[in-house]
Parts: structure tokens; sequence; C-alpha cells
């Protein structure tokens, strides 16, 4: 049974993954009528619909979770170092039965649009089962990554197979044993599945158009002692996460990789190959801003790959090109690489001769090329960020939309509110570290500071808090001067929008480090929340 929502509310929640469950939490505990809804039927956001197989996490498990709640950290165990998905759904549940919050959630209840009532100073929210709710403040956890996107190919909605994407993973899982199996997209979610497809499929097709770095992800039971260890020195081992740049225990390196000798430089990147993970990134410190230096680690990478695969033309076509090193995601793998030793997988390379269209069950390339499959899956990613905010019909003060006000490209305070849209709040979007972090320490931080916010304007009668149009400028500004310099603008990926057709070339993510920006976060709150206007 539906739980249907209250018609009045001092907070609304959108989207019910971790940062929306957590939101709840701390509400309910903060004393605040508050309540969730959730377009899927089931909690767990991106981890309850990425149910494709090898879906996993590349954040090591015991980074990857909440702090908050110190009987939560002793009673939950992690198993491996790197969470596949059911392990990572399960501990959502177990947080969810544990704290009791599915009594204030709606399952199946799509948020349509929210309009903002400026003389009752409340958001008019209404969903797709007609319900409509009076909500004070509007806490937008709807996701960065849960707008699936398919790749612009004609005719492909009318495939005559079967067609998945890897975010909408069918709920009861797919039977791929004994088909031909098609996977276009060769990012994180293809290089995790591409393997496990292979293993059941009586042939995989993988239709790649760009190639991606990746490392070996050397995932492994935890030592339960070693777990035990850190169980007894959690919240200290945390405290060091949430001021590192990236929300992670990474050593960041002080040296250039230019002034480091061939002997040593090989030796570092071996050592982070055999560890496994996503560390080497940081082995250097002018990888995120040097190409010559970020290649070094981009032509060790190439050398591993041409010495796993055995088909020189195959391991040629996975060399990455046209990008330098760390521009892109760093993937972390799991026999990816060899599964392209297999006799029944095929590497097809379609930046070389491209997907026209899709025909009945055939892929069919510009050179008259078809692929016959039964099963077609993408792995094509996200309308990240801004995708599932401008799917809702958000109307502000004066009838502004959010789609104009961010027309060329998001613009925040902080990536928590944006001006014109008073009283409303994302958590871990576009304008903070959000992805480029470890997320989770990223959503701890913004609830916290968005619900403490909260709860200080219900505290002081005020009714309104709208971002100014001059901090939002720096700030906006600030975001874009820090990336500027950077590889990742050299990266053509989904950070800069470029897989979205028509979506502003912006890289809106905050680089100057997830400690910093936590700094400046609580900075403002001390300031009496300078940089917003208080009604
Ligand atoms: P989500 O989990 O996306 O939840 C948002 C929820 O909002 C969804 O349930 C959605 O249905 C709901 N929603 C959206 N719009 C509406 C609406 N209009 N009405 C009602 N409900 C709505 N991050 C890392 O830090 N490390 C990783 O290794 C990592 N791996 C990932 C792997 C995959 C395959 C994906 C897709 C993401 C990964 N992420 C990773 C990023 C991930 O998005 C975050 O870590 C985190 O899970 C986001 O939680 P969230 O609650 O903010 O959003």
């Amino acid at each position: 049974m539906r739980v249907i929502p209250p018609t009045e509310l001092d907070v609304l929640v959108v989207g019910a993954g971790f940062s929306g469950l957590y939101s709840l939490h701390r509400l309910r505990t903060l004393g605040r009528s508050v309540h969730l809804v959730e377009a899927d039927d089931d909690l767990g956001g991106v981890w309850y619909r990425n149910r494709y197989p090898g879906a996993r996490c590349d954040i090591e498990s015991v980074d990857y979770c909440y702090s908050f709640d110190d009987s939560i950290v002793q009673d939950w165990t992690w198993a491996e170092r790197y969470p596949a998905q059911p392990e990572i759904l399960r501990y959502i549940n177990f947080v969810a039965d544990r704290l009791e919050l599915r009594s204030g959630i709606s399952f199946d209840t799509r948020v349509d649009a929210m309009h903002w009532d400026a003389d009752a100073f409340v958001w008019l929210v209404t969903t797709d089962r007609g319900d409509t709710i009076r909500a004070r403040h509007v806490i937008m956890a709807s996701g960065q990554l849960s707008k699936p996107q398919l790749p612009d190919i004609e005719g492909i909605e009318q495939f005559a197979g079967e067609l998945l994407h890897t975010g909408d993973w069918p709920r009861d899982g797919v039977q791929l044993t004994g088909k031909r199996v098609g996977v276009i997209g060769t990012g994180s979610s293809g290089v995790q599945t591409i393997p496990q497809v292979a293993k059941l499929a009586a042939h995989t097709t993988v239709l790649q158009r760009t190639a991606h770095y990746a490392i070996p992800a050397r995932n492994h039971d935890l030592d339960p002692a070693y777990v035990q260890d850190l169980k007894s020195r959690f919240q200290d081992y945390r405290e060091i996460a949430r001021h590192h740049p990236g929300g992670t225990h990474r050593h960041i390196g002080t040296e250039s990789a230019l002034d480091v000798d061939p002997g040593a430089l090989e030796e570092t990147f071996h050592g982070h190959w055999e560890k496994g993970g996503p560390d080497i990134l940081a082995a250097y410190r002018d990888f995120r801003t040097n190409e010559e230096a970020a290649e070094k680690a981009g032509d060790f990478v190439k050398e591993r790959i041409r010495e796993i695969v055995k088909d020189p033309e195959t391991a040629e076509k996975l060399c990455p090109k046209g990008y330098p090193f760390g521009a892109k995601r760093l993937v972390l793998e799991i026999d990816y690489y060899t599964t392209f030793n297999r006799d029944d997988v095929s590497l097809v390379d379609v930046k070389a001769d491209p997907i026209e269209r899709i025909e009945g069950n055939d892929v069919v390339l510009a050179s008259g090329a078809r692929h016959e499959l039964d099963v077609l899956i993408t792995a094509t990613g996200f309308d990240a960020l801004t995708g599932p905010l401008f799917a809702i019909d958000i109307v502000g003060v004066d009838g502004q939309r959010l789609p104009d006000a961010w027309k060329d490209g998001p613009r925040t305070f902080l990536g928590i509110g944006t001006h014109g849209f008073p009283n409303l709040y994302v958590v871990a979007g576009a304008g903070s570290p959000s992805v480029i972090s470890n997320v989770l320490i990223s959503i701890e931080q913004h609830v916290e500071w968005i619900t403490t916010f909260i709860d200080h304007q219900f505290r002081n009668g005020i009714v309104s808090a709208e971002v100014d149009d001059d901090a939002q400028d720096r700030w906006t500004q600030e975001v874009y001067d820090i990336a500027a310099p950077t590889l990742f603008m050299k990266g053509n990926s989904w950070y800069l929008g470029a897989n979205i057709p028509g979506k502003p070339r912006v890289f809106s993510l905050y680089l100057g480090g997830v400690g910093h920006y936590r700094d400046i976060c609580d900075k403002v709150a001390a300031d009496d929340y300078a940089g917003f206007t208080l009604t």
C-alpha cells in the first residue's frame, strides 16, 4: 500500500537514495514534518536500478558508507573491498529498516512539477499520482546519475531484440545465457558488465566508440580483523576523509611526474597496478593539470593493455586515444582486458566505422557491416547532474523555469541553492564536489548543512532563503576557474555534458577539494548564511 504524502509539510524530500534517506532521518530527529517521495517502487536510488551483472562501487566499502550513526557503523560488516551492487543495496535497506524510514516514504510517486508560491512562501508540488503538497522547503535528493541516457541512434527504440540500459536494469534480471549480446558504451558500467556478460552470452560484440583507461580493481574479501580494527576507530578514520580533497584516504603525491627518473616512475606505476584502485590518479601532483605528466601514466597503462591482450589489433583498439589520462573518469576493471582474449568476444571500432542505424535485430554500420543481436545493452551513462532536475517542471520567482535559468550551465551558490528558487536545496549536485568525490562523504556533509540551515530558519521565524545573485556569480565563476586549467576540460566526457546532444559544455563540479569546500560551507553558516537573503 502506498503511503499517501501529507498535503502540508515543513520539508519535502525528493528521492530515496543515500541523500534522501539521510535527509528524511535527520529532519525527523530535528522534529520537522518531513516526507519523502520516490519515483521507483523501492529505495536505493542508483543502487536499486543499476543491477547489471558486474555493477560495483569504485570507492572502497569502508569509505562508501554513512558515518552519522555509530551503531550502524558497528552493526554492519562489509564483505568486499569494492562492494557489488547487491551488497550496497542490502546495506541501504539495513539502514532504512534500522531507522524505520519506510513509513515516511511514498514509493511509485514521481514529482512532476514544483511551483514557488511567493505569497505563501511555499513550494506547490504535484506528483504523477495526483498528490498536491505544499512544502515550505524542498530538498532535491534526486541524484546525479538517475536519468539514464540512450544513445542517439536511428531506430534504437525499435530494436527487435531486447534493449537494455545498465542504469535501468530489469528488477527480475535478464536471461543472457546462449544469446548474441551487443554492448554499446565502454565507460565504467560497460567495463564492469562486459566480462560478466561474456561469461553468459553465446557471443558478445563490444561496439566501442571511445576506449577508456581502466586500472585493475584487485577486489578481494575484506579481512575481518581489518574491518574490526577500522570499526574501533571509525570516527577518527572518517574525520581524515572529511578533510581530504577527494573524501577518501588516497595518498596525494607532491612531486611532478616530470621530475622523477624513469625507473622510479615505473616502480610507482607498477605499485599502483598491483595494489589496484584509482589512487594512481594522485601519484604525482601534476596528473590533473599537465598533459605530458599524465601521459606517462597513460603510456604505462597502454603497455599493460598490449601485454594482456593477445591480438595486437584488438589491443591497439583498446588503447585510449585523443585525450589525456585522467581526463575522463578512471575506470576500475575486473577481467576486462583478458575478456578480449576469448574467442566468443569481438571488439568493433565504431569510431572508425560508426553505427548508422538499428534495423530489426541488426546494428548497421556506415560501411554496411551488420551485427545481428538478440540483446542490446546500452551502457551509455546518464544525463548527469541537471537531467533529474530538468525532468521536473520547476518554476521559481517570477515564473522563471530552472532550465532557462541554467541555459548556459548550472549557476549556484555552493551547489546548494540557486537564485530565483528560494527554499530549494540540491544534495551533491552541480557546483559542489559531487561525483568528483567519494559521494557518500559529500552527501553527509550536504545533508547536515542543509538540514541545519532549514532548522535554523524555523527556529528564527525565517520563511524564505534565497541565494543572492552576486554570491552565485562569484561561486559559479570560481567553480569554472578552478576547472579551467585542468585536464578534465580535454576529456569530452559526461562531466562536461558531452554525452548529451545540445547540453552546454561546462565543467560544473567543484574541484577545490572536499575538505576545503566543507570549510567554505561552514564559514557561510558561521557568517549567518551570508550569500542568502533570509526573509
Ligand atoms: P540517487 O541514488 O541517484 O537517488 C536519487 C533518487 O531520486 C532515485 O531513486 C530516483 O528515482 C529519485 N528521483 C529522481 N527524480 C525524481 C522525481 N522527479 N520524483 C521522485 N523521485 C525522483 N559514487 C561514488 O562516490 N563512488 C562510486 O564508486 C560510485 N559508483 C557509481 C556507480 C554507478 C553505476 C552509478 C550510477 C553511480 C555511482 N556513484 C558512485 C554515484 C552515485 O550516484 C552516488 O554515490 C550516490 O549513490 C547518489 O545517491 P543519491 O541519493 O544522491 O542519488
